[in-house]
């Protein structure tokens, strides 16, 4: 379904989730049905084949599947959005829907790796080509660009390394060059951050993170402009991907509150990666939103928040004491995913998956979910943790 028919369009982003999914609810209740349905009947013969009805068979969508699509095409200032059951699904379909046999891909380097596995195995098993690029690269993405390139795919800030792509500049190369772009837009969450004002005909998210916000559902989005929606909703169709509706439901409930979310995760990491700064065994924080870290500019310039994920690299980063310190930790769990209520930390070394780029530095790095504790108890956590890193003798 499409923004036109959405009431809250023309509020601001608060107002907008705030009523998300509001003309589906009957009744007088606020919340739409949760619809559970394969089967819908239509009156008679006539209805069948014109297919007239607004509802015709699951997985073509319910009240409840329209009320989250609508709600994030809204947010994202898109005409429509497509659900999918995960982030990674919502990208790899995206590619797929918008990509034929003979095309050139140019991707980030800083990509979400599955998303790099995936062109690495099946895009090229289907004769797609993926070239990367340096995710700085800005208007020298022009020189990459080939007479098949039918698209560039960012992500901004970079999974774990979180370089800030200049996405604008890219985006104007792209359209003079008659070239797609899509973007993975996650840490944005649709709310500070809208690719598709700056031109970009695609905008994903893995609403697992940030939507959802409580680590209990996986869901993807993909929210197009007018001029691809027609092609990429009947293609979406033929996929046959479907959502579940609890699911969905859970969705919706999560971006009611995703400002107010996103605005305690920004404070609390701010407060976190300010003091991370400070210590004598970081080398850099890698948080645009953290004023003197690389691509704070462009975070100024582009968004109007940042969440709760950033990273941090070691002055000497011994793995056996980077061990010490985070196999302990009692705040922060160490595992995936990211944008629930809950601190997280995982590690990751760069030089072990980068092809267009080569990251400088040596050794593990950590990347952090900040989440919605209090930043002080977190602090007291990770402090204690260095001092298990400090006293670790090889
Ligand atoms: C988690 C994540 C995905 C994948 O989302 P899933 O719902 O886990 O499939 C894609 N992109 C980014 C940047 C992510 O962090």
């Amino acid at each position: 379904m499409t923004k036109k028919e959405n009431k809250t369009a023309g509020y601001a982003d608060q107002t907008k989730i705030s009523h998300a999914g509001r003309q589906y609810a009957v009744h007088g209740m606020v919340n739409p049905g949760v619809y559970h349905a394969s089967t819908i009947t239509v009156p008679g013969l006539e209805d069948w084949f014109g297919g007239t009805a607004k509802y015709r068979y699951g997985r073509y969508g319910t009240p409840t599947l329209r009320a989250l699509e609508e709600s994030v095409a809204d947010l994202e200032g898109g005409h429509g959005c497509c659900l999918f059951p995960s982030g990674l699904s919502a990208i790899t379909s995206s590619l797929l829907i918008l990509l034929k046999t003979g095309d050139h891909l140019l991707m980030t380097d800083s990509v979400y790796q599955p998303t790099r596995n995936f062109c690495g195995e099946i895009l090229k098993d289907l004769g797609i080509e993926t070239t990367y690029y340096d995710p700085l690269i800005g208007t020298g993405i022009k020189e990459l660009i080939k007479p098949n390139t039918r698209m560039i795919f960012l992500e901004s800030p970079g999974s774990q390394t979180m370089e800030m792509q200049d996405v604008p500049a890219i985006i104007k190369v792209a359209r003079a060059a008659g070239v797609l772009t899509a973007i993975d837009n996650t840490w944005g969450a649709g709310h500070y951050y809208k690719p598709l004002q700056a031109g970009c005909d695609v905008s994903i998210q893995a609403g697992t993170k940030y939507i959802v916000g409580h680590s209990d559902v996986m869901l993807g989005t993909a929210t197009l402009t007018e001029e691809l929606w027609k092609e990429y909703r009947h293609k979406y169709k033929l996929l046959g991907q479907h959502v579940g509706p609890d699911d969905v439901y859970l969705a919706l409930r999560g971006l009611h509150t995703l400002d107010v979310r996103l605005e305690r995760h920004m404070k609390n990491a701010l407060e976190v990666a300010t003091w991370l700064q400070g210590r004598n065994e970081v080398a850099e924080v890698f948080y645009p939103a953290l004023p003197g870290t690389a691509g704070h500019e462009i975070w100024q310039r582009d968004y109007s928040g940042a969440c709760g994920l950033f990273s941090i690299r070691f002055k000497n980063p011994v793995r056996g004491a980077i061990a010490a310190m985070i196999d302990n930790l009692s705040l922060f769990g160490i595992g995936a995913s990211w944008g629930g209520f809950e601190s997280l930390v995982i590690p990751f070394d760069p030089t072990t998956y980068r092809t267009a780029t080569d990251w400088p530095h040596k050794g593990i790095c950590l990347r952090f979910h900040i989440g919605l504790e209090a930043p002080r108890d977190l602090i007291v956590d990770l402090q204690a943790g260095f001092e298990r890193m400090n006293a670790f003798k090889n």
